[in-house]
């Protein structure tokens, strides 16, 4: 026998009953974005792979071992997006958005990772994440900040906390790098590979290694905090006094310094301790040179993206932001001449009522085997169509859920009575 097909490692299918949970996750989410004045945009998921490589930056995690990089037949060498920023600054540039111009986007979609799959880490997973482009202030992050609180605020979600910590303009950053490559030269041994790796292409990233023996040697590095220039410890003081006033709580992690290389001065992360070691929700910040760096006018930036699966884990025991839409109504129809009836009659009241969720029977069956299936449709109302129905244009009524009669009106009828028994328009 033919073995069976079996979908990818680290790629999920997201089934009925589950897919209602995240279109109840989205709308939560699309009504803040929308409430904050967010417009959406909608990039493929696959680019060149240069884009990524030259925003992200070639010594990564992503470059250099997640993403999913092919030949496509023109010998042209795509990737699958590992991510949102890069193609949203690559579509606005192309497309003008935005020199001289404000913009506030958002965007949803599956990226792509070639990580070793486990609870909460997935090679397609799911991102909504929001780009602001043309404001260079504290006060768009504290925006873009807040509304990120406001979203855990509507889902109900109370056990993540905020971290926020400072980059730095690209100067101060640039200063810092020497001093922190000095100190970790002037501990060598006690450096592991990937530190040692990353000593003189992206020492930052050392601060941000989750291995416990190194914990000493990044715990007494010098920290960015103590050495910002004027520009920056402004924009931080700044960020900081707005969220205050705004309620909105944090803690500075000096440490947190983001997996990707265009940040400067803001960052920061949502994050839990209830998903293990995969408990960043929402990670974000500033990127004002990375316009520039793909060949824009340099712009500012900052935006942020969460986890849609990790976020959703958290949510597991909660339905209440889900948006299983049942039927309303379950057309049985028994006979040859009732099934043409119903359906006609169904697609007329489609016309008349378009917010009626109505199912029609299909398959035949028998009457009792049908109203099983009413049943189990979880349907309000059974309208039910027999031979003698159909010959005198007539309809029955069952309601399916608690008390009520049965009850027989003219096919004619039928709008005006589900427009009021559902209180439909
Ligand atoms: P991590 O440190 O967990 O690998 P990251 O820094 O690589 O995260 P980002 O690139 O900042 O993650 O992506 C933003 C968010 O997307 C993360 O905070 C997380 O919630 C989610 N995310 C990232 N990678 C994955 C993945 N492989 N599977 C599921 N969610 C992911
Ligand atoms: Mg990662």
């Amino acid at each position: 026998m033919a073995k069976n097909l079996q979908a990818i490692r680290g790629m999920n299918d997201i089934l009925p009953g589950e897919s209602a949970r995240w279109a109840g996750f989205e709308h939560v989410i699309r009504d803040v974005l929308t409430g904050y004045g967010y417009h959406e945009i909608r990039t493929p998921i696959v680019e060149f792979t240069d884009l990524f490589c030259r925003s992200i930056g070639e010594v990564t995690d992503i470059v250099e071992k997640e993403m999913y990089t092919f030949d496509d037949r023109n010998g042209d060498s795509l990737s699958l997006r590992p991510e949102g920023t890069a193609s949203c600054v690559r579509a606005c540039i192309e497309h003008g958005l935005l020199h001289n111009q404000q913009q506030r986007l958002w965007y949803t979609g599956p990226m792509f990772r070639h990580e070793r799959p486990q609870k909460g880490r997935y090679r397609q997973f799911h991102q909504i994440g929001a780009e602001v482009f043309g404001m260079a202030g504290p006060d768009i992050d504290a925006e873009l900040i807040c509304m990120t609180a406001r979203f855990w605020k509507r889902l109900g979600l109370t056990d993540v906390s905020l971290q926020l910590n400072t980059l730095g303009t690209p100067d101060c950053r640039a200063a810092y790098r020497q001093r922190l490559i000095e100190y970790f030269r002037a501990h060598l041994n006690q450096l592991d590979e990937d530190a040692l790796r990353r000593l003189d292409s992206n020492p930052l990233r050392i601060l941000d290694t989750k291995n416990p023996a190194m914990a000493t040697v990044v715990a007494n590095a010098p920290q960015l905090l103590d050495h910002l220039d004027a520009e920056s410890a402004a924009h931080f003081a700044r960020l900081r006094e707005l969220l205050d006033a705004a309620g909105v709580a944090y803690t500075i992690n000096p440490r947190l310094v983001r997996g990707l290389d265009y940040y400067t001065k803001t960052v920061f992360e949502w994050v839990t301790d209830r998903l293990g070691a995969q408990g960043t929700v929402c990670a974000g910040g500033r990127y004002d040179g990375l316009v520039e760096q793909l060949g824009g006018r340099a712009t500012a930036a900052v935006g942020f993206a969460m986890g849609v699966e990790r976020l959703l884990g958290l949510l597991e025991a909660r339905d209440d932001f889900a948006a299983e839409r049942v039927p309303q109504v379950y057309v049985v129809m028994v006979g040859e001449a009732a099934e043409r009836v119903g359906l006609v009659l169904a697609e007329r009241l489609r016309d008349a009522l378009p917010g009626l969720r109505l199912q029609l029977n299909a398959g035949g069956g028998g009457f009792k085997n049908q109203m099983k299936r009413a049943d189990k449709s979880a349907a309000e109302w059974a309208l039910i169509l027999g031979e003698q129905e159909a010959a005198d244009g007539t309809a029955a009524l069952k309601p399916l859920r608690g008390e009520g009669e049965q009850q027989v009106f003219a096919q004619a009828e039928l709008t005006a009575r589900l427009a009021g028994l559902l209180a439909l328009a």
